[in-house]
């Protein structure tokens, strides 16, 4: 069994796009990315603030936009229509949860295609959908980006994915598809999930739940990602009830310092890849 160093993988992506940053730079471009946040959310803030600590870290610009809670729909449009608009601004994120009556399906869409560093917009899932270069949300190209490092091969495996959010479980599953693993998405109507899930060669778990997954939903020597990010008054906990389902897997990643490490990183790239882009348009 081996344990997936999340925060060394991102810390070896981190160094790397420090030079590309670099080399940007000397061609006169500065990444920037602008995060707009909407309202109080406590884990955003958090979320928002190891963000701004990779950016500044990499030497790509980092710009908050903090609205109140009360901020109608035509104002958050009008935000993300200037920061399209705007030649400096090489990437936007906008965090989620927003409050509930803005609707967050039309702020993705109204997100420029060139600069969705989430992938969130229909364009970029549709050319995930199409097996074609786009911007993948950045927690399964993490996961992608770990298989890779770990000599993960998905070809003909077996990939179970419990989660079908839009951010994780469908991008998810398209990227193992693209990959060619046969995939299973499950969700919270799936009936007899062990029996799934226990065929699984490839057990990625998304779900939100402290420890829903157990050793006896697990299959001997299976590769287990675990997506959950779970705070408790007794700490952070994952998806996964690590201890004792670690030992039936070959490989499987912490919470903390698996997945999430990543995930930053990858935002991060993509920022990188927006401005990269935005050169190559130009020439
Ligand atoms: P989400 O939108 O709440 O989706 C949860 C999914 O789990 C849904 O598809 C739901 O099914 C399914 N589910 C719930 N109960 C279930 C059950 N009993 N059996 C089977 N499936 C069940 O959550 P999310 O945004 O995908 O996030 C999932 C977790 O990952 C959260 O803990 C979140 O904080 C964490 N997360 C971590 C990172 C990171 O960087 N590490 C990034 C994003 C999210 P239905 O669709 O039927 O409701």
């Amino acid at each position: 069994m081996e344990i997936i160093d999340g925060k060394a993988l991102a810390k070896n992506v981190r160094e790397n796009l420090k030079k590309d940053v670099e080399e940007l730079k000397k061609k006169g471009i500065v990444p920037r990315l602008a995060v707009i946040l909407v309202g109080e959310d406590k884990a955003s803030q958090i979320y928002v603030k190891n963000k701004s600590k990779a950016c500044i870290e990499v030497g790509v610009e980092y710009e908050e936009i903090l609205l109140d809670e009360s901020t109608s729909m035509e104002k958050l449009l009008n935000i993300i229509d200037d920061l399209n608009n705007r030649n400096d601004i090489t990437g936007i994120l906008l965090q989620s949860p927003i409050p509930k009556h803005l609707d967050i399906n039309e702020a993705f869409r109204r997100i420029s295609p060139n600069k969705d560093v989430d992938g969130f917009n229909p364009v970029s899932i549709g050319k995930l959908c199409l097996n074609q270069d786009t911007f993948v949300s950045c927690t399964p190209y993490g996961i992608m980006k770990m298989f890779e490092a770990y000599n993960v091969d998905l070809d003909g495996k077996d990939a179970v994915i419990i989660g079908r959010s839009n951010i994780v479980g469908k991008p998810m599953a398209l990227s193992m598809l693209n990959k060619n693993a046969t995939v299973t998405i499950c969700h919270s109507k799936t009936k007899n999930l062990k029996e799934i899930t226990k065929k699984a060669d490839i057990l990625v778990a998304a779900v939100g739940k402290k420890h829903f997954v157990t050793a006896d939903m697990v299959k001997e020597g299976a590769v287990v990602i675990d997506v959950g990010i779970n705070r408790t008054e007794e700490g952070l906990f994952g998806d996964v009830d690590f201890e004792n389902v670690k030992e039936k897997t070959s490989l499987i990643t912490p919470v903390p310092g698996g997945v999430g490490p990543m995930t930053v990183a990858m935002l991060i790239n993509n920022v990188v890849k927006c401005a990269k882009n935005m050169i190559a348009q130009k020439n």
